[in-house]
């Protein structure tokens, strides 16, 4: 694969190995609506510096009724992949050429890779949800797991579970009961051996205290000072909570879950898990963590 590494004289980069844009340089971008507060070009521009790639990363706002004219002109432009996000996540998929069966199960894309006649769509989340819960993965298999949220994410956490952590029952607790039955009718076929269930936050407490891993994938906690459910004594020591919103890093469910003597796991290890396996796929390279979180910490005002 051709890895896009800056070459002498075209050189997109300086002695300094600071990243410089020149005639030979390709462009990643992400499109979505708004654009305005990803961290995501901050991330992937990092790391192409880091790596001395000849690769940009532009964060583009797209309206719905263009994403496909946007799509065919990047890919006519020679662009190496791009991120999609809300709210182009299932736009994408279908006008994609290809799909992961990951992006298929989930029926809506965050990443897209440059084939030779047009986009594959895929969806990192999901490698992204499990990478920090790799080294938990012996103590989840086979357990209960839920998670707050019947969005995306949720999605992904639900999806996830099943395929990566061999869950039990993935329970799917959302305000509105319609949304989480919609998620569990959606993805029953493709999470086989887990059963989906559905809740809501007022009879939470009961499947929390049972659950090996807790999940909140609703922006409950961003900055509100709110956690998904009215927590009480629902923690305990041996269970994981992870919470998927990374500003702040600590978020009030952490807080709790921690005094109580769970493990709890932020949403910055997924944004730079979901950053990382996109980059493996339009670079065939490993992406620099250490280099890409340092910028991420810095752009949230986060200690490293
Ligand atoms: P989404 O598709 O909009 O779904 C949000 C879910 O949260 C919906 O079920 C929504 O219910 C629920 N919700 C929103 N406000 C609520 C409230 N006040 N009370 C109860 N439920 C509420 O969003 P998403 O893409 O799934 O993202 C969810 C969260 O995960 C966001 O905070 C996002 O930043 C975070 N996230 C983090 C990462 C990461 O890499 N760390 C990746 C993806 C997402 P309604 O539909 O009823 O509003």
């Amino acid at each position: 694969m051709d890895t896009g590494r800056a070459s002498s004289g075209a050189g997109a980069l300086s002695g300094d190995g600071r990243q410089r844009i020149g005639a030979s340089t390709r462009i990643v971008a992400l499109l979505g609506d708004p654009v305005g507060h990803s961290l995501s070009p901050l991330l992937h521009n990092a790391a192409f510096a880091e790596q001395e790639l000849d690769l940009v990363y532009l964060a583009c706002a797209v309206e719905v009724e263009r994403l496909g004219a946007a799509m065919d002109g990047l890919w006519a432009l020679g662009a190496r992949g791009a991120n999609v996000t809300i709210p182009h996540k299932r736009g994408a998929l279908m006008h994609a050429v290809e799909a992961t069966p990951t992006a298929r199960a989930l029926g809506a894309a965050n990443t897209l890779v440059r084939t030779e006649s047009g986009w594959q769509a895929d969806n990192t989340d999901v490698a992204g949800y499990l990478a920090p819960l790799e080294p938990h993965r012996q103590r989840l298999a086979g357990a209960p797991v839920v998670v707050f949220g019947a969005g995306g994410a949720a999605r992904a956490v639900a999806y996830g579970s099943s395929i990566g952590l061999g869950a039990a029952a993935v329970t799917v607790v959302a305000r509105r009961p319609a949304q989480a039955e919609a998620l569990a009718a959606d993805l029953d076929a493709a999470t086989g051996g887990t059963e989906l269930r559905v809740s809501t936050p007022g009879d939470a407490a009961d499947h929390v205290r049972e659950a090996a891993l807790v999940v909140n994938a609703t922006p409950l906690g961003m900055g509100d000072g709110r956690t998904p459910w009215p927590v009480a004594s629902d923690f305990r020591e041996g269970q994981i909570v992870y919470d998927l919103v990374y500003r702040p890093a600590r978020t009030p469910l952490l807080q709790i879950a921690g005094s109580q003597g769970a493990t709890s796991i932020g949403g910055l290890p997924m944004l730079l898990g979901q950053a990382a396996d996109a980059y493996r796929q339009w670079t065939g390279r490993d992406f620099p963590h250490a280099v890409a979180r340092a910028a991420a910490l810095t752009a949230l005002g986060q200690d490293p």
